[in-house]
């Protein structure tokens, strides 16, 4: 089956319509990167995805089931949505440990993903306050990370990371994917998800475009 599926979904604000009838599947051991301009849909369509934001029309689901009906849906599903929203007072170790707690995760995991996200000791005492963003979209990578899941949600994970960042997201989502993982990734920016992405969705005014395979799709221009 299909690790995210979407099907006719609609989103309208008041006469605005953000999302308009989109449509499309992520597969496992796929990274699939979610292409439009800022104001495109592409958040709208990642929040209800993930039951934040009730759609106007259609459906869609993560693992076959509505987001809200998985069991600990940390465990399934990492979901970074917003990096900026860390909690400035808290440090990094803090931020994994809570997440980790709530999710029932062992602690252990904690320091496992500082390194996997590559955030030194000395960095995850800081507070994430002090971050750059580039920092803030590792820690947010790193606690969607920490529940184990099969399925990624990211919205403009990229972000703030120079080219060799993005670089170094790709080996992660990569080694993530070969293991059998699904990504949906969103960027403004085709450089991004040129480099990160196996797979395309194109949305623009809250249509889709364009989908499939990004080398068909890129020489098609
Ligand atoms: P993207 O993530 O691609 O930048 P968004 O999904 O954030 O795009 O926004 C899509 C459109 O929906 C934009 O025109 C945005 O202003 C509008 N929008 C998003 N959230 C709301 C809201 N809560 N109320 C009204 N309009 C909204
Ligand atoms: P992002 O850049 O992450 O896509 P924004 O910064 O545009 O999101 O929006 C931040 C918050 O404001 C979100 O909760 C979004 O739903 C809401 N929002 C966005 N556009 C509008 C709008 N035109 N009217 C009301 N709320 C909006």
């Amino acid at each position: 089956g299909y690790a995210i599926e979407v099907s006719g979904l609609t989103k309208t604000y008041g006469a605005h319509t953000a999302v308009e009838d989109v449509s499309f599947a992520v597969r496992p051991g796929v990274i699939t990167g979610f292409l439009g301009p800022n104001g495109a849909g592409k958040s709208t369509t990642m929040r209800m995805m993930v039951g934040l934001t009730p759609p106007s029309a259609g459906w869609c689901t993560v693992l076959g089931l509505g987001y809200r009906r998985l069991p600990n849906p940390g465990r399934h599903v990492g979901v970074l949505l917003d990096a900026s929203a860390q909690h400035p007072g808290r440090t990094g170790r803090e931020a994994l440990t809570l997440a980790a707690t709530v999710m029932g995760v062992d602690l252990d995991r904690v320091d496992e993903i500082l390194d996997l996200v590559a955030l030194t000791p000395a960095e995850a005492r800081r507070r994430t306050g002090t971050y750059s963003l580039g920092m803030r979209q590792r820690l947010g990578v790193g606690q969607a990370l920490l529940g184990d899941p099969r399925v990624l949600i990211l919205d403009e994970p990229a972000n703030g990371l120079d080219p060799a960042g993005i670089h170094w997201m790709r080996g992660l989502l990569r080694g993530f994917a070969d293991d059998g993982g699904s990504v949906l990734l969103s960027s403004h920016l085709l450089r991004e998800v040129e480099v990160i992405a196996d797979e395309l969705v194109v949305i623009g005014r809250g249509r889709i475009v364009a989908q499939g395979a990004k080398q068909e799709l890129l020489a098609s221009g």
